[in-house]
This record gives structure tokens, sequence and C-alpha cells, in this order.
């Protein structure tokens, strides 16, 4: 069984382009979304971007148990306190780092019915927006690191990449622990 989208991951260009608004909300960005939405459930992610499937557009899909949801041409029109919590990317194998970031935020956009969506998050799920959020811009939670951290990062991810070999089996095995995996051990998602 496949997924209907492969996860780009680092190194990959378009990990790093701005995405473009979505300009129209119709049947063919549902059945994107649909496709989406099926790629995170079979890596058992919590959310996932339009640019971690290679759709340079502004939109992101997610589930925290309570079903599938999508957010369009989304914006954080608030932020407030500070939060350090783990974090992980499907699209960055394996690894995990404590990030600070906004513990509340406030996020508007729009559903797949063309409505206005207007939410306030907190921890979890506010580091979720955030996290796809920095994806429509180009941004890896590497860029949240500070330089030593970063350096060594990317030492590991070299090789993990390579180590890959054509093969996404040892990636996906170390994405096991990492952050975006429900039952991962470590963190109790919502
Ligand atoms: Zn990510």
């Amino acid at each position: 069984m496949s997924s209907p989208y492969t996860i780009r991951l680092f190194g990959d260009p378009v990990l790093r382009q701005m995405a473009k608004d979505v300009s129209d909300i119709d049947g063919k960005l549902v059945k994107v979304c649909d496709s989406m939405l099926e790629t995170m459930y079979d890596d058992a992610g919590i959310g996932l971007a339009a640019p971690q499937v290679g759709i340079q557009k502004r939109f992101f899909v997610y589930d925290f148990g309570d079903g599938p949801e999508t957010i369009i041409n989304p914006t954080i029109t608030e932020s407030r306190g500070e939060w350090l919590h783990e974090e992980g990317c499907l699209s960055v194998p394996g690894l995990h780092w404590e990030i600070v970031r906004p513990k509340e935020i406030h996020i508007t956009g729009y559903d797949l019915h063309g409505n206005e969506i207007s939410l306030e998050a907190d921890e979890l799920e506010a580091r979720l927006f955030q996290h796809e959020l920095d994806h429509l811009d180009g941004v890896l939670l590497l860029d949240h690191l500070d330089e030593d951290t970063r350096k060594a990062a990317l030492a590991t991810l070299r090789e993990t990449l390579l180590d890959l070999d054509g093969s996404r089996a040892k990636a996906q095995e170390q994405e096991k622990r990492g952050w975006f995996r429900s039952g991962s051990g470590g963190l109790t998602l919502p």
C-alpha cells in the first residue's frame, strides 16, 4: 500500500519556498486535501502542510483526534507567552528538538467550504499551527535552533538522508520517534 503523496524530505527545495495564497476553494482542492490526509494518517502524523507534498500553496491539514481539518490561507493574528516543548517534523526524519514558541495564538483562515475560520489555540495545538505555517513560509525546524545545534543537526541529517539510498525505510523507522507521530512515546497527544 502506498500513500497518495510522498512526503518531501529536508533538502528538497520546495520546502524552502514561499507558498502562494490559494485563490479557488473548489472540488479539486477538497480532493488534494483528502489525499494529503491519507498521506498524513499513513505516516501517523497529526499535521501536514501543502509544501511537504510538493504543492506551493498556503494550506495545511491536521487532526487532533477530533477528525480531519483544513486551514486555507492561514494568518496568525496574535501570539502570547512562551512555551518550550519537543518538536519534530515528517520532513526532517528522525530528529526532534526542544524549541521555544509562543504558547497561545489566534489563527484565522478559511475551511474547505470557504467559510472563515477564527480559532484560539494553545500549547500543542498552537505549536502545530505555527509549525505548519512555518512550512508555508519555507521555514523548517532547523531555523529555530542555535548555530551549534543546527550544525550538529545538519551533520546527522546528511548521514540519515545518505543512508536512505533510495529507500525511505530507515528514515521512517527513525521518524517513529518524531513529534508528529502519534504513539511515539514521551508525548501524549490530546
Ligand atoms: Zn513539519
